[in-house]
């Protein structure tokens, strides 16, 4: 075995912080009872944050960002795996605290891995990436509060993105009317082509919004939060949930009290970093029933390291469509 990798390296400079490419020891790598041969990792809004800086997600330095990945166990002294297992890990604080997926070697703890499903290869698991696996939990929460394609339509806000776009398409193989909210008009034959029903621009929920407006959802995704998260929750129906998981329009929640105590409105809180391990293997089993291949493939595009430090900043500005695979070696 190789002692030396490659790895996409985030450190601290007097200005702020660079990305590069460096060849890297094993010693380097920080503790963990596995070491995983890593094929595959992606490009989620955090990683785009840990880019680029714009938010403080890195605490550690040097970093290797990559708050996911997919690959192959070299070693390991957990009896959970053995060598030659593939494994997806998402999460808890890989990529922030601990060296995480840009890299052709990860060394994490057992308890964060969990095994490849069958029904997908480790680049089919990194198009799905933390994104789409966040979207499956937040769609795991609307049935987890009783909401049925029966009920009326559903929303997902940001739906070009990554969370929004495997939402749309596992709602609406699920017999959900889905109902797209997009600030990119120019998507909607693409969001049309995974299932979107209806397509609204975010314009529409850009506004201040009122304590209740009209009850129009029996369920929503959001990843904006702030005041579309707000006109949202002012539009659930009696009795709807909103499965809120992002911050892509800020962190502030400007709403009232109004549809929660006049409506039963639900606001679920979506987690998917220290998500306990059989919810993460329940929503990987759920992924392999309940989202299409066909429709993964036209949504996710590949990418290698040396590209990502300009995908940074796309992926903050909205810019980036679907899910990005990266491809490590
Ligand atoms: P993407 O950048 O792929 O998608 C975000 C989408 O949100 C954009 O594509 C855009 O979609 C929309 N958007 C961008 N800016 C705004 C804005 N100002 N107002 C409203 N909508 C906007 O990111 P991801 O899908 O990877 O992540 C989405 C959010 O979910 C992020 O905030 C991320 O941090 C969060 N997240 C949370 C997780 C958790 O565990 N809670 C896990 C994973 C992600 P469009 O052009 O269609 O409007």
């Amino acid at each position: 075995m190789s002692e030396t990798f490659k790895a996409l390296l985030v450190e601290k400079t007097d200005s702020g912080q660079t990305a590069s490419e460096k060849e890297l020891n094993l010693s380097d790598l920080m503790e963990g009872d596995v070491l995983v041969d890593v094929s595959h990792s992606t490009v989620n809004y955090k990683d785009g944050l840990a880019l680029t800086g714009a938010a403080p997600v890195v605490r550690h330095w040097p970093m290797v960002p990559g708050i996911d990945f997919a690959g192959t166990v070299l070693k390991s002294s957990s009896s959970e795996f053995k060598t030659g297992d593939q494994v997806v890990l998402n999460g808890w604080g890989v990529g922030e605290t601990h060296w995480g997926g840009y890299a052709e070697r990860a060394q994490v703890k057992s308890d964060w891995l969990i095994k490849l499903p069958d029904a997908f290869t480790p680049a089919q698991a990194m198009a799905i990436g933390t994104a789409g696996y966040t979207a499956m939990l937040c769609v795991m929460a609307l049935e987890d509060h009783g909401v049925t394609p029966e009920q009326g339509p559903v929303l997902v806000t940001g739906a070009a993105g990554g969370v929004g776009s495997v939402a749309v398409a596992l709602l609406s193989k699920l017999g959900f009317d889905v109902h797209a909210v997009t600030g990119r008009v120019s998507e909607t034959s693409y969001l049309q082509a995974l299932g979107a029903k209806e397509i609204l621009p975010r314009e529409d929920f850009a506004g201040d919004p009122r304590p209740l407006g009209k009850e129009l959802w029996a369920g929503a995704v959001d990843v904006a939060g702030s005041k579309v998260l707000a006109n949202v929750i002012s539009q659930m129906k009696y009795g709807g949930t909103v499965a809120a998981c992002g911050l892509a329009a800020g962190m502030d929640l400007p709403t009232s009290v109004a549809p929660f105590i006049l409506r039963g409105v639900t606001l679920a809180g979506i987690d998917s970093v220290m998500c306990p391990k059989p919810r993460r293997e329940q929503a990987w089993a759920r992924l392999a029933k309940d989202l299409d291949i066909s429709k993964l493939e036209a949504m996710s595009h590949t990418l290698k390291l040396h590209d990502l430090t300009a995908v940074g900043e796309e992926i903050l500005a909205g810019k980036v469509r679907g899910r990005i695979i990266v491809e490590i070696d």
